[in-house]
């Protein structure tokens, strides 16, 4: 602590340790604001100093700049290293993800998803819970996709490509890709195999006959045929003998298994119809169960992370494994989340509701896919962060978004431009010296510089605004100049002078020849006129002022940017 009447000496001092640490932190050059206010709020015997202690603090910064970063980093170990030490342990403590039985040598993880749309915000958490654990322990990271129902879950041939692009978005990208459909020939030789070993047998009891039998605890006829018989019956549901509807294959498990959905479950069923991918090749379809037990044999898999909903797999697939005399991989359940703001959804409920219309695409900002967060300018280590934070607990969770919003306000606050935008505009007539361009800074506390608006006697304010006006009040016009309101219908007002003259209220405008905008929400679309520069910032997130941040996504008339949060 320094004592009220320190030396000009003993400030600069302190000056120059801030402004290393604000340097060393964001590796660029220190941030005066940031300085000022680090040194005010840990010395507040200094405010009454501010004039003296000012120029000071420029001075210190402009010699700072001058130098690197390594030699930052060399004159902070020396003058105050307790700083530097303090830079280093500000890292988040992991948190989020517990450790994994036996994973010491390293992991093999997959996830699995049938591609009958693209990920939503429920894939992302398995795609990055999977994949963080593989960077944790070493090892393989594997999208697998489950694609084998070529009719009621039938695969979108677009949907595989933009699960791997969204893996390598949100910084996943996987080690290997199977797809299923792409495999069957090696699931034919392991049935046959099976059934060799007794632990199948060719069903040709009616679905509902089956039902029936299952509920009740009682073995069809099918059950006791030998394994020869099964082997012919199986090669005849493969060669067309029999026809769809005719047989299944089911492993043999136990009749009388407390739970009827484990009793003798089908493995492969015949289906005649096209699969996007493989066409006509194959009649024979692997049921999900059988496929991607066998997958996980086949690839390797140490550890399944799979909803708490699906505990039944697993007991069905243990007997397939001892069947073959294979090792189940560790299975952690998890919960299923809910997102607040969409309800609960699904990928099919989706798909519906897009081929009818409701929605402009899966990029829609109103639906909970990673497509839609990241046309809305949510970033992927926001998800990231969340989704690891929320960890793997079984119990369900319900999330809002405000909670990713959250982490993601702090990832693009700093980086993004602010830009008037005017929704619902009316104009604004105002009556004398209006300067004609206004200079406004790209970011409040970056030292990003300006941005020149064309501005005059006539501009745009939002209708909000106004209506909340009443004639005589002083209001500030943004970076512009202040005014007083002369009217309300039409809107008019008086120039009153340049300077922030008493408090008065701040609104944002729009110059007369502004650019039109239109905001894509989650509850709806906003438009209205904005300042040019707004079409500089395509691909970007920028913040309008008093309305959001949003992500301009395509420039024309209008430009069109979407709504990622406030
Ligand atoms: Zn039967």
């Amino acid at each position: 602590m320094i004592e009220v009447s320190s030396s000009m000496e003993d400030i600069r001092e302190l000056i120059e340790k801030y402004a290393l640490q604000n340097a060393v932190k964001y590796k660029a050059a220190p941030n005066s604001g940031a300085v000022m206010g680090k040194l005010m709020g840990e010395h507040p015997e200094l405010r009454a100093r501010a004039k003296e202690v000012s120029p000071l603090v420029n001075e210190v910064l402009a010699e700072v700049e001058r130098t690197s970063l390594e030699e930052w980093q060399k004159r902070l170990e020396a003058i105050a290293p307790e700083l530097l030490v303090q830079l280093s342990e500000r890292k988040e403590p992991d948190k989020g993800l517990p450790a994994l039985e036996g994973a010491e040598k390293g992991v093999v993880m997959r996830f699995a998803p049938n591609p009958n749309g693209p990920p939503t915000l429920g894939s992302a958490r398995g795609i990055i819970v999977n994949s963080e654990y593989v960077k944790k322990y070493g090892g393989k990271f594997i999208i697998r996709f489950d694609d084998t129902d070529p009719v009621k879950k039938r695969p979108m041939p677009e949907a595989y490509g933009w699960y791997l692009e969204d893996c390598e978005w949100l910084g996943a990208k996987p080690d290997l890709v199977i797809t299923a459909s792409e495999r069957i020939d090696l699931y034919y030789p392991i049935a046959q195999e099976l059934i060799r070993r007794g632990g199948a047998y060719v069903c040709g009891c009616a679905q509902a006959v089956f039902k029936e039998h299952k509920d009740k605890g009682i073995e069809c006829e099918h059950r006791s045929q030998t394994v020869e018989q099964n082997l012919l019956l199986w090669s005849q549901m493969l060669d067309g003998t029999l026809a769809e509807g005719e047989a299944v294959l089911r492993v043999k498990t136990d009749m009388h298994y407390k739970d009827p959905a484990i009793r003798d479950w089908p493995a492969f069923r015949i289906v005649i119809a096209s699969h996007p991918l493989v066409g006509t090749k194959y009649r024979v379809w692997p049921l999900l169960d059988f496929e991607s037990a066998v997958e996980d044999h086949l690839l390797g898999t140490t550890h399944i992370i799979r909803g708490k909903d699906l505990t039944d797999s697993g007991s069905r697939q243990r007997y397939l494994y001892s069947y073959l005399g294979w090792r189940y991989p560790q299975v952690i359940h998890w919960g299923r989340i809910k997102i607040h703001q969409f309800g609960s959804f699904s990928t099919s409920k989706l798909r519906k509701a897009i081929e009818a219309g409701e929605y402009t695409g899966w990029e829609d900002p109103r639906v909970p896919t990673v497509r839609a967060m990241r046309c809305r300018g949510i970033r992927p280590d926001a998800l990231r962060k969340f989704m690891i934070d929320l960890g793997v607990g079984e119990t369900d969770i319900s999330i809002s978004m405000d909670s990713i919003y959250a982490e993601n306000r702090k990832l693009i606050d700093p980086e993004a431009n602010r830009r008037f935008f005017v929704w619902d505009p009316v104009a604004l007539e105002i009556e004398g010296d209006v300067p004609a361009l206004a200079r406004a800074p790209l970011h409040p506390t970056a030292d990003r510089g300006f941005r020149e608006i064309p501005a005059g006697n006539n501009l745009f304010i939002c209708k909000s605004d106004l209506e909340a006006f009443k004639v005589g009040d002083n209001i500030r016009l943004k970076d512009l100049c202040n005014v007083e309101i002369t009217g309300l219908e039409p809107a008019k007002a008086r120039f009153l002078g340049k300077d922030m003259g008493k408090r008065t209220k701040i609104i944002h405008w729009a110059p007369e020849d502004g650019v039109k905008v239109k905001v894509m929400k989650p509850d709806g679309i906003d438009e209205g006129i904005g300042e040019a520069g707004i079409a500089e910032e395509l691909g970007k997130v920028v913040q309008f002022e008093r309305y959001g941040f949003v992500h301009v996504n395509f420039l024309g008339e209008p430009i069109v940017a979407y709504f990622a949060h406030r």
